[in-house]
């Protein structure tokens, strides 16, 4: 399955966006030609923009550059709790949460900032959580071909605490185990340990 967004379907102009924003401005009882609503469509799209700019990433690319000169460093790299916001393809409503990207390299490394990059490429589309982990996880086992990958999410859904059954304070975790994490119950172990450690003040 091809992580490209989808082709075909011709973007529709801004002026249609933002006549669309209109149009649910209406559907949600309110008049979008009064004062305070008047440049909410120019805003909304600017805002979709934003939240949505992953589309324009290639994530695969933002891994190409290595470092192979790591004096035989075969451990766990760990970047634990990378922030991220992404947005439910069901509801278009927030899923904001943290991000633990771990891998074991094989000879390459890469920079740790490029695993928080490949978490945002993800995060900024409209998501599912399952999905997007399972994404994350592949795209690093693919371009650096390590010994073992693990992505774990865990995020707050606002289409569960605004809506429906209104469910604050309840966190969903994903993960995703490739390699040496699935198969090697000890790695695992090992993985767990890191992410348990309290983190360093100060940084
Ligand atoms: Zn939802």
């Amino acid at each position: 399955m091809s992580d490209a967004p989808p082709s075909g379907n011709a973007r529709p102009t801004r002026e249609e966006a933002e006549q669309a924003v209109r149009t649910l401005l209406s559907w949600a009882g309110d008049n979008p030609a009064r004062e305070g609503l008047q440049d909410t469509p120019a805003r909304v799209a600017r805002a979709y923009e934003e939240f949505f700019e992953g589309y324009e990433v290639e994530p695969h690319d933002l891994l190409k550059r290595t470092f192979s000169e790591v004096e035989g460093y075969d451990e766990i790299v760990l970047l634990r709790d990378i922030r991220f916001e992404s947005h439910c393809e069901h509801h278009l409503a927030p899923i904001i949460g943290k991000a633990h990207v771990a891998y074991l390299p094989r000879n390459r490394v890469v920079g740790i900032s490029k695993l928080a990059r490949v978490v945002d490429a993800y995060a900024r589309r409209l998501q599912i959580q399952e999905r997007m982990t399972a994404q994350i996880a592949n795209t690093i086992n693919d371009v650096l071909e390590p010994h073992g990958v693990a992505v774990i999410i865990e995020s707050a859904h606002e289409c569960m605490t605004t809506r429906g059954v209104h469910r604050p304070g309840v966190s969903m975790v994903t993960s995703t185990m490739l390699g040496v994490f699935r198969e090697n119950v000890q790695t695992r172990q090992e993985l767990m340990a890191m992410l348990n450690r309290p983190a360093v003040s100060g940084i």
